[in-house]
């Protein structure tokens, strides 16, 4: 089944307000088994409202409309729907009740433009809204039905949830629409789609999305409109066949957080861990502490930003420095030992790079990075050139530097000798 969301406030087009509720029914109707095919933003003005409820009803016979249906001379929604319906508006007692009892339960009176919101198109099914005053409406025509719910979003979201999900699944016929969301990291998205191959054959008719952020590329495979257990299945199979053929670089799924897999890798290690930062400046110890929980696992670190501090608080060689520079093999590694000794743990990672602007050279470009990490005595180094402003370096280098521990740590029990 297939449904076109219409949000509805000038101040969503003006981008004062981001359009949250687009993004709820999105989620929630894929869980009922509903595609949203189409989403449309539009103003509180009559004919760009009845133009996009009217198109979308053209298209696809079933429509979500937010916003609008307020007290408020510029809530216009239900009239110009109603219109659009030639359907005439109706007081109704019940519902003019029901709403003077919630004010009167917040000792509030209510006002003559209140009346409106209990006006009610002809033929329409009201949708009662305990959070608020303005009842959701959905109403039947020849050309298919058109559901209005409040913008206000935790309105929205309970008569979302409550009325309209409901009815829709019913609709729907027990169908769903699943995805399962593999992490990956540490890979470019082109090289991801390489290894992939031709995977989108392989998983017909799931569909895949290849989703790049700072955390790496999260693939997300999506099974429409099929039963449960169908969906359930065909997911396992998809994941199974993606692990295939890029395993190494996944690290989690759904929602996974690589610092706290890392965490929990180190407990089952019984080992913990310290952190050497420069140009991350303390954002691995940021991700790392972020996790509840993190304190058994987590010793402490030293951001060494200036030469000096790796040298007087991490014991790098000043000559090392002087040789290759700060960001080099030999000092990323002299970082990554020296914190660990320091600290003494089994465990530790170190960074040292360029994020930028400034500060490349003729052999080492913006987003040059050096990381490090050591598994008991057992040192790893990486160099890699991050894309992308400061910011981006920075949590992409953190992101890389935790991967490699993770990956170091294997899931293995113990740990090399
Ligand atoms: P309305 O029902 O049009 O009077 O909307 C009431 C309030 O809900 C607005 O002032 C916005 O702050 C918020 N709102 C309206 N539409 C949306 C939307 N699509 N996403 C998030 N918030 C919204
Ligand atoms: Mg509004």
């Amino acid at each position: 089944m297939n449904i076109e969301v219409v949000t509805i406030g000038t101040e969503l087009l003006l981008g004062f307000t981001v359009d949250t509720n687009g993004v709820e029914i999105g989620q929630a109707l894929a869980e009922a088994g509903v595609r949203v095919c189409r989403r449309t933003s539009v103003a509180d003005q009559a004919e760009a409202i009845r133009d996009a409820v009217s198109a979308a009803l053209g298209r696809t016979g079933a429509v979500l409309t937010t916003g609008g249906l307020g007290p408020t001379r510029d809530d216009i929604t239900k009239k110009c729907l109603a219109d659009l319906f030639g359907a005439r508006l109706e007081f109704q007692e019940k519902v003019w009740q029901e709403l003077l009892q919630r004010m009167a339960k917040y000792g509030r009176v209510p006002s003559e433009s209140n009346r409106s919101q209990a006006e009610v198109p002809r033929g329409a099914i009201v949708l009662p809204n305990p959070l608020g005053t303005a009842p959701g409406i959905w109403l039947e025509g020849s050309r298919g039905f058109v559901i209005m719910l409040p913008g206000v979003p935790s309105e929205m979201r309970g008569l979302l949830i409550n009325q309209v999900v409901p009815r829709l699944r019913a609709r729907a016929g027990g169908s769903v629409i699943r995805s399962m969301t593999l992490r990956t990291t540490a890979i470019p998205e082109s090289s991801l789609a390489e290894l992939l191959g031709n995977i989108e054959k392989a998983i017909h008719p799931l569909t895949l999305a290849y989703l790049p952020g700072l955390e790496g590329v999260d693939l997300r495979v999506t099974a429409w409109e099929t039963s449960p257990e169908i969906a359930a299945d065909r997911l396992g199979a998809a994941r199974r066949t993606i692990m295939e053929r890029a395993g190494p670089h996944i690290y989690g799924e759904g929602e996974a957080d690589l610092a706290a897999l890392v965490l929990d890798r180190a407990r089952q290690a019984s080992q913990r861990i310290a952190v050497a930062e420069s140009c991350t400046g303390g954002m691995i110890g940021e991700r790392l502490t972020a996790v509840p929980g993190s304190s058994d696992a987590f010793v402490g670190g030293v951001i060494a930003y200036e030469n000096a501090v790796k040298i007087r608080d991490l014991g790098v060689p000043a000559e090392l420095i002087a040789t290759h520079g700060a960001v080099s093999q030999p000092v990323v590694e002299a970082m990554v030992k020296g914190v660990a000794s320091r600290f003494n743990t089994g465990l530790a990672m170190a960074v040292t790079g360029i994020a930028g602007p400034s500060g490349a050279t003729a052999d080492k470009p913006v987003g040059l990075v050096w990381y490090a990490t050591m598994v008991r005595d057992k040192v790893e180094s990486s160099r890699y050139v991050f894309p992308g402003p400061r910011e981006n370096v920075r949590a992409r280098a953190t992101q890389a530097t935790l991967f490699q521990l993770f990956r170091g740590l294997d899931g293995s029990e113990g740990l090399p000798a």
